[in-house]
């Protein structure tokens, strides 16, 4: 007989199933990204209404099936509830579970992707928060988590470390240091602000990212990167991309 097992995780999407029930996509720390059918949850005054809603944080007990899980019982510690009142945040939120789910799989450890997807809904939602400047840290982040991020601390040609400003030569092709990079060959120039900012975002710290100080020079140089750092993604599979970019101006 299985046991239920208990995780932390965040409910990415919701969909009805049958007449009464749902299908979720669940992201947890112990069991990667799964599949949950929670039975009764769209049942008027069901325990789970709430707890089965995008973006649902905390612990859930989980059945094991064959193909997917039952969810068995949730404990939320945070709902994000201001994303179901503005329209903008709730579209870079669904780009974010839509990334989050792109890079994680079952039986995948996810405790990075979880803590990172928390950190970014919650940084979307301060009343300070420039959201374009949140989406191209979350992205970045997320590419180094995943491993497709180069190494941003040695130049790709010499080996040297990097200190100061360097050339952004491509997704494949990593950073170089000013002796061996050239505009000519599609390097784009960073400067030190922005190579700072950069390797803090991408090895530094999760608690501290969506806190970086970026002024509106160092946004440029991050978008940049993260412009063609997203050449890696299969962008037609991402369904949330139309609605955030109806909403918004692509950074
Ligand atoms: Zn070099």
């Amino acid at each position: 007989m299985n046991d239920v097992i208990e995780t932390a995780g965040m409910v990415l999407f919701a969909a009805p199933v049958g007449e009464y029930d749902k299908r979720l996509v669940l992201l947890t720390t112990g069991l990667g990204r799964v599949t949950v059918f929670a039975n009764g949850a769209r049942r008027q005054g069901n325990a789970w209404q709430a707890a089965t809603q995008p973006f649902a944080s905390g612990t859930f007990r989980l059945y094991p099936g064959r193909n997917a899980y039952t969810l068995r019982g949730a404990q939320i510690k945070e709902y994000f509830m201001p994303l179901r009142a503005d329209l903008e945040a709730a579209a870079y939120a669904s780009y974010f579970a839509e990334l989050a789910s792109y890079y994680t799989r079952e039986n995948l450890e996810a405790k990075n992707v979880l803590n990172l997807l928390y950190l970014a809904v919650e940084a979307l939602l301060r009343p300070e928060a420039d959201k374009q400047t949140v989406r191209l840290l979350f992205e970045l982040r997320m590419f180094a988590e995943a491993g497709e991020f180069p190494d941003v601390t040695a130049c790709a040609v010499c080996g040297k470390e990097l200190s100061g400003s360097a050339y952004f030569l491509g997704p494949g092709r990593g950073f170089a240091c000013p002796d061996c990079g050239a505009a000519k060959d599609g390097g784009v120039l960073l400067d030190a602000a922005v190579m700072t900012v950069l390797r803090a975002a991408v090895t530094g710290k999760l608690s501290i990212l969506f806190r970086l100080p970026v002024t509106e020079p160092v946004k440029d140089g991050l978008r940049t990167v993260a412009r063609r750092m997203r050449r890696l993604l299969n962008e037609r599979e991402f369904k949330s991309l139309p609605v955030l970019e109806a909403l918004t101006d692509s950074p």
